[in-house]
């Protein structure tokens, strides 16, 4: 059992308070319009949101992972689609500025971006580049002064709004791939239409073209060829993040079912009389229970720099299928109303396939954890 610290409790406090009197009201509209949600979005930049997991030194907070989970996990349960915009800039869209900017990069972009002022998106999945980002085409032709970036990205969230990517590239004198940084507005930078989605929708997603764009030598995040290395260096966190994601919805889901259950009337009494509905109660709770404590356990390793990557995948690969499966059951405990637009157990439904794909499918996981056992 993980015992929370009193700062850790404090900061739950915090984002499920601000998730209730500000997220949740909100939440329908921001689905409904599918346009990203800028006004929350800042206000949970005023929160410190984006800087919780980087060092004081670096203009953040320097909290835990479990902490950060924690939050992540609050904000979820108000919107996955606020919460799929703020964890995408909290974690993959500034942690390679963080790590490998220079005093330009980190001054202009990084610290605006943990303010909110400034907007990052990662570019790693192409049209034939999906889990196997090996087959990545997209390249930087090294030149004198630094280099050119040609290739397609596509599902890359918050691009519409971004003032800056992470791009992932083969440059022409590596087979490994490398890492770029590339602000939206240079030329040859061409934002296409939004994809439209069947969850997540306020989480605006869109294809991004390079075509001839120049960058200077300090656009190169890292070393040349060592992309794939970075990308591991954040793999398990960003698992645990989106088993994060996860929880917050199930939640959601399984606290609206309960109210409904209590107060809905057949037969002369409340449905959650009847011990079929019970029994599902249960079964909700325990998955929902056994995943929350699995993924802070997750976080809890990455705080200490223990091993963590085969926990990682199993809190991701577990919560998102017991989040999957606990909006289908609290939608059959509303029947009808679960399928009516005007309750939110539909969009809970639809907004929860996302966590079945982001930080890895589910089939992609079974098949490393199996790797991990040696098989
Ligand atoms: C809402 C949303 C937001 C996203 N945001 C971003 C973003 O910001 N940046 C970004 O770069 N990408 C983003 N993505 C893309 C996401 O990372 C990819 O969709 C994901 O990696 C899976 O790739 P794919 O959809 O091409 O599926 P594929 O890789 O084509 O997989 C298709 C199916 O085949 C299975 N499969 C694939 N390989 C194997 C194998 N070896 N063995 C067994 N089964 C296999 C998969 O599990 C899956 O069931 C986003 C996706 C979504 C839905």
């Amino acid at each position: 059992m993980i015992e929370l610290t009193d700062i850790q409790k404090q900061i739950q406090q915090t984002f499920r308070d601000f998730s209730d009197r500000v997220v949740k009201p909100l939440a329908a509209k921001i689905d409904e319009e599918k346009k990203f949600p800028m006004e929350l979005f800042k206000q949970v930049g005023a929160l410190g949101f984006y800087g919780m997991r980087y060092p004081e030194s670096a203009g953040g907070s320097g909290l835990d992972i479990v902490s950060y989970s924690l939050a992540v996990m609050e904000l979820a349960r108000g919107s996955l689609s606020l919460a799929a915009c703020c964890t995408m800039q909290s974690l993959m869209g500034t942690y390679f500025l963080y790590r490998f900017g220079d005093k330009e990069i980190k001054e202009k972009y990084f610290a605006e971006a943990l303010e909110g002022n400034k907007i990052g998106g990662i570019c790693m999945t192409e049209p034939n580049a999906g889990s196997d980002l090996m087959a990545v085409k997209t390249i930087a032709r090294v030149t004198d002064d630094g280099f050119v970036l040609n290739g397609q990205k596509t599902w890359i969230t918050s691009a519409p709004v971004a003032d800056f990517f992470t791009v992932l590239a083969r440059t022409d004198n590596h087979e490994q791939l490398s890492i770029f940084f590339v602000p939206s507005n240079l030329e040859g930078v061409m934002i296409g239409k939004s994809i439209e989605k069947m969850g997540v929708r306020g989480s605006v997603t869109s294809e991004v073209a390079f075509i001839d764009v120049k960058l200077p030598k300090n656009y190169l995040l890292g070393e040349i060829g060592g992309g794939t290395k970075c990308l591991r260096e954040i793999l398990a966190e960003i698992r645990i993040m989106t088993a994060a994601l996860a929880i917050g919805i199930a939640t959601a889901a399984y606290e609206d079912a309960l109210k409904y259950a209590k107060e809905r009337t057949q037969f002369g009494k409340p449905i959650g009389k009847f011990q079929a509905i019970q029994m599902k109660f249960a079964d909700m709770d325990v998955q929902l229970e056994t995943a929350k404590l699995y993924v802070l356990h997750a976080a809890e390793l990455s705080d200490k720099n223990l091993p963590r990557q085969k926990e990682a995948m199993i809190a991701k690969l577990y919560a998102s299928e017991i989040a999957n499966n606990i909006c289908d059951q609290a939608s059959r405990v509303l029947a009808s109303y679960g399928y009516a637009v005007e309750y939110n157990i539909e969009r809970y439904l639809r907004d929860a396939r996302f966590t079945l794909i982001g930080g890895g499918t589910s089939e992609i996981l079974k098949i490393n954890i199996a790797k991990e056992l040696g098989l």
